[in-house]
C-alpha cells in the first residue's frame, strides 16, 4: 500500500492531533446533556459556550450569531428557508450557476415550489460580474446566496461589492463560507451579511458539525424547532464536536496568515510546475482572487476519473470536477459554467492542499501526476475519445 499522499483538504480535512485531545473528554466522562441543570451538564453547556465563542471569532462576528447544526448544508438550506419564510410573497431567489449542491438542490427544489431562481452567470474566469447580481434583484427577490469561495476552483467572488448591493437594496443576503473559513481572512460583522454558513470538516475537526451565522440584526426563523440553541435550532448539540469546531477554528485563526502564505506557495509551485512542464495543461479560475490551497487543472486527452483510479493505487487522492452517476460521466457544473467543454471538464482534476503538505508530498505528485497522465494520453487511439483504463 502506497503512502499517503492527501490533496484533497477541500473535500474535508484530517482531524488535527490538538482538536481530536480538546474532544476526548466530552466522549468519554464529561458526557452530560447542555440542557441539564446539574454540573455535568452545566460543564458541557460552557465548553459549547466557549467553542461559539472561538468560531465567532475565526469569522469576525459575536457568539450570539453563531448556531450550532450539524453541517454546512444544514446552515445554507436553513438560512434560505428561513428567508423566504419571513417574506412569504416574494417568490424570487438569486444564486449562482457554480454553487455548492447544497444551494443548488434546495433552490431546484424551490422552483418546483413556484418560486423562480435566477443562477447569475459566471466569466470564463469564474468570477461574477456584480452588475449582473445588482439588475437581477427586482422587488420581488426573498434573499441572495452566494458561495464566498468557490469549493471547484477556489475563485473568490467580490463579497465586499455583493454586500454592499444587497445592503443598498434590502435583500437579505446568505453566502457560503464553507470553503472560505480559516483559508482566509473573515470578517462578518464589518461585512454586513445577514447569513453565512460554516462547516467543521473543512477545518480539521470532524464531519457532522457546522454553523450558521445569523446576524443579530437579522430577521430569522428557524428550520428545526426546538428548545437549543436559544430555540434557533432545535436538537441536543453534538458537545464533543462543536468543542473540536472550537478549538478547530482557534488553530485555524491563529495560523490563518502564515499557513496562507505557506500553501500559496506550495500550491504555485506545484501549478506553476505542471503547467510548464506537461503539454496540455490549463488551469481553471481566476489566479486571483482565488483561495490559497486550491489548483483546478485541465489536463487535454484524459479521463479525469481514470486517472483517479491510478493515482489511488500510489496513495495520491484528489479530486475529478465530475461525478459518476448511473454510468455516465456528468462533466463539472462550476466549469461548464466557465465555458469549458464536456470532454475539458471531464479532464479535470482538483487538488487542494493543506495545512500538513509538505514540499516533499508536492515532489512526490510532481513526479506521479505526469507519469499517469501520459500514461493515460497514451492508451488513447490517435483523435479518439479517451480509453477506459481498467488496471
Ligand atoms: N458549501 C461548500 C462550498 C462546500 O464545499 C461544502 C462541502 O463540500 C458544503 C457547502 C457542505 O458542507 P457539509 O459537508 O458540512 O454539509
Amino acid at each position: 500500500m502506497s503512502e499517503l499522499l492527501y490533496l484533497d483538504h477541500n473535500a474535508t480535512t484530517p482531524i488535527d492531533p490538538c482538536v481530536r485531545d480538546a474532544m476526548l473528554p466530552w466522549l468519554e466522562n464529561e458526557f452530560g446533556n447542555p440542557s441539564s441543570v446539574y454540573s455535568l451538564g452545566r460543564r458541557a453547556a460552557a465548553a459549547m459556550n466557549g467553542a461559539r465563542d472561538q468560531v465567532a471569532s475565526l469569522v469576525g462576528a459575536r457568539a450570539s450569531e453563531i448556531i450550532f447544526n450539524s453541517c454546512g448544508t444544514e446552515a445554507t438550506n436553513t438560512a434560505i428557508l428561513s428567508a423566504i419564510a419571513i417574506d412569504p410573497d416574494k417568490r424570487h431567489i438569486i444564486t449562482s450557476a457554480v454553487e455548492h449542491s447544497a444551494t443548488i438542490k434546495l433552490c431546484e427544489y424551490l422552483a418546483t415550489r413556484g418560486y423562480e431562481i435566477t443562477w447569475l452567470p459566471v466569466d470564463s474566469g469564474g468570477q461574477l460580474d456584480p452588475d449582473d447580481l445588482e439588475s437581477a434583484i427586482t422587488p420581488e427577490t426573498a434573499v441572495v446566496s452566494l458561495l464566498w469561495a468557490n469549493n471547484e476552483t477556489g475563485v473568490i467572488f467580490p463579497i465586499e461589492e455583493i454586500a454592499a448591493i444587497t445592503a443598498r437594496k434590502k435583500v437579505p443576503l446568505h453566502l457560503d463560507a464553507v470553503q472560505a473559513a480559516g483559508k482566509v481572512p473573515i470578517d462578518l460583522e464589518t461585512l454586513g451579511a445577514q447569513y453565512a454558513s460554516l462547516s467543521a470538516h473543512k477545518l480539521y475537526a470532524p464531519k457532522g458539525v457546522g454553523a450558521l451565522y445569523v446576524n443579530r440584526r437579522a430577521r430569522y426563523t428557524p428550520m428545526l424547532r426546538g428548545s437549543q440553541e436559544e430555540t434557533k435550532r432545535g436538537g441536543t448539540q453534538n458537545v464533543a464536536s462543536i468543542v473540536a469546531f472550537g478549538k478547530a477554528a482557534e488553530l485555524a485563526e491563529a495560523h490563518l496568515l502564515t499557513a496562507a502564505e505557506r500553501i500559496a506557495s506550495l500550491r504555485d509551485c506545484f501549478e506553476q510546475t505542471l503547467l510548464s512542464t506537461v503539454e496540455g495543461v490549463r488551469r481553471n479560475g481566476t489566479d486571483e482572487p482565488r483561495l490559497p490551497n486550491t489548483s483546478n487543472l485541465t489536463f487535454a486527452g484524459i479521463e479525469a476519473e481514470t486517472a483517479l483510479l491510478l493515482f489511488d493505487k500510489e496513495g495520491l487522492c484528489c479530486s475529478a470536477g465530475s461525478a459518476c452517476s448511473s454510468g455516465s460521466i456528468n462533466p463539472s457544473h462550476v466549469l461548464t459554467a466557465m465555458g469549458v467543454t464536456r470532454d475539458e471538464a471531464r479532464a479535470s482534476l482538483r487538488f487542494s492542499l493543506g495545512r500538513t503538505t509538505t514540499e516533499a508530498e508536492i515532489n512526490r505528485a510532481l513526479e506521479i501526476i505526469p507519469r499517469i497522465v501520459a500514461r493515460l494520453r497514451s492508451a488513447q487511439p490517435a483523435g479518439g475519445s479517451p480509453v477506459h483504463i481498467t488496471s
